[in-house]
């Protein structure tokens, strides 16, 4: 069945959980949280919008991090390495928080066939996590290894807005993988919404532009299916900002220092273990007790399982002093100012827009940030 059909069909041929994820996910109105505090509640997407002020004595820090890309997309797969069972769950390359909750639901469906209760999972990241958390849920006893924990992950200096993107060479990827990446985005989605308006989890509705002078291209939809995203507006022309067209939709904002530290209050409080340990090479699996493992080690993939389609992608991001009347996030391409993003977050102003396929340099660097904040500056002008 092809991508498209699968999704026309409506996840037909898909096990009952992965089904309810799609089921549940249906919206196509602005989203409305009953009960939910006045101040948490998004604004309609053609309310006025007020200007970040970014300057650079406005910065309060600037974070690197490597997008664990690879080629042909993300890896899901069952594979043996000596005596071990080994379901691979690594490769998000800049979408791997918004995917986590799908993508560990069908690990976890891929495990579970072994029907072992002691499983190892590898890696301490988003995916890592909600995996662990997911295989407790059914019953697993679950310890974690890996080489660093949060808030020292790239999930930590994730963005991180509810939208899977940056996730394969359009050229490279299977239809098997795109359709799994449709159904992780719909049971992700579906489980996101109910963290929303918690501030233990730091996540909460925003609106999302993406601006340009140019048509937006519709030729593929967004990952998961458009009708995922309430509120789509596709290629709709007069933008905020006074761009010429605009995709507007709602999302979820994830503020993910909170966000991972909550996950991980979560897995201990379950019973679960964690051990610091680094793995060199996949032999390295085999002093491990546990025969059944879920690797989530990310960029580590690469190296220690002898991957060599996964390369990283460096960001680099600045925070801006918190706003509390910004509730919404936009991205795009302007000209000789370069990509440009920026989310809400209630911790403080998100500037973004670097993506260095291939360099592994964690240092930040200065003419980015002034690049930043200047671009930043020149589009909230262009809302006065
Ligand atoms: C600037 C930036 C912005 C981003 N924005 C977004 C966004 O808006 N939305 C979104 O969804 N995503 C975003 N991402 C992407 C997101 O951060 C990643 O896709 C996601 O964090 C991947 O999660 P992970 O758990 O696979 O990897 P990680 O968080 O890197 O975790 C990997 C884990 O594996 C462990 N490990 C690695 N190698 C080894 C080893 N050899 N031995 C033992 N342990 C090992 C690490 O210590 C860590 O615990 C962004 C990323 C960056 C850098």
């Amino acid at each position: 069945m092809r991508r498209r059909d699968f999704l026309a069909a409506g996840a037909a041929g898909l096990g009952t959980t992965a089904l309810a994820g799609c089921t549940t996910t249906k919206a196509t109105t602005a989203p409305v949280i009953p009960g939910a505090p006045a101040d948490a509640l998004v604004q309609p997407i053609d309310a006025p919008m007020a200007p970040i002020k970014s300057s650079m004595d406005r910065v309060t820090r600037t974070i690197v991090g490597l997008r664990p890309f690879r080629i042909p997309g993300p890896r899901l797969e069952t594979v043996k390495i000596g005596s071990k069972d080994v379901v691979h769950n690594y490769g998000h390359g800049g979408g791997g928080v918004s995917l986590s909750w799908g993508v560990a639901e069908l690990a976890v469906s891929k495990i579970k066939e072994f029907g072992r209760r002691d499983i190892a999972v590898l890696g301490s990241g988003a995916i890592g996590l909600s995996t662990a958390l997911d295989l407790q849920r059914s019953g697993a006893d679950v310890t974690i290894y890996a080489k660093d924990f949060p808030p020292y992950t790239t999930s930590n200096v994730a963005g991180a807005m509810w939208h899977p993107v940056t996730l394969f060479e359009r050229d490279q990827v299977s239809e098997e993988t795109l359709t799994m990446l449709d159904i992780a985005s719909r049971i992700a989605f579906s489980r996101f919404i109910r963290y929303a308006n918690d501030p233990k989890y730091g996540i909460y509705w925003i609106r999302q532009f993406s601006l340009s002078d140019r048509e937006m291209n519709t030729r593929y939809p967004y990952v998961g299916g458009d009708d995922l995203y309430p509120g789509m507006r596709r290629n709709y022309q007069n933008g905020p900002f006074g761009f010429k067209y605009y995709d507007a939709y709602y999302t979820l904002m994830i503020d993910s220092d909170i966000y991972m530290r909550a996950l991980v209050n979560d897995f201990l409080s379950n019973g679960g273990k964690m051990v610091s340990q680094t793995f060199e090479t996949e032999a390295d699996l085999q002093s491990l007790p546990q025969t059944s493992i879920v690797n989530c080690m990310g960029l580590g993939s690469g190296k220690v399982f002898g991957d060599e389609t996964v390369t990283p992608i460096r960001g680099q991001l600045s925070f801006l002093l918190p706003q509390n009347n910004i509730d919404y996030g936009y991205a795009g391409g302007f000209g000789e100012r370069g990509t440009l993003y920026s989310f809400p977050r209630k911790t403080g102003i998100l500037l973004g827009g670097s993506g260095d396929k291939g360099d592994w340099d964690m240092t930040p660097r200065q003419s980015e940030v002034e690049r930043m904040v200047e671009g930043h500056a020149w589009l909230a002008s262009r809302l006065t």
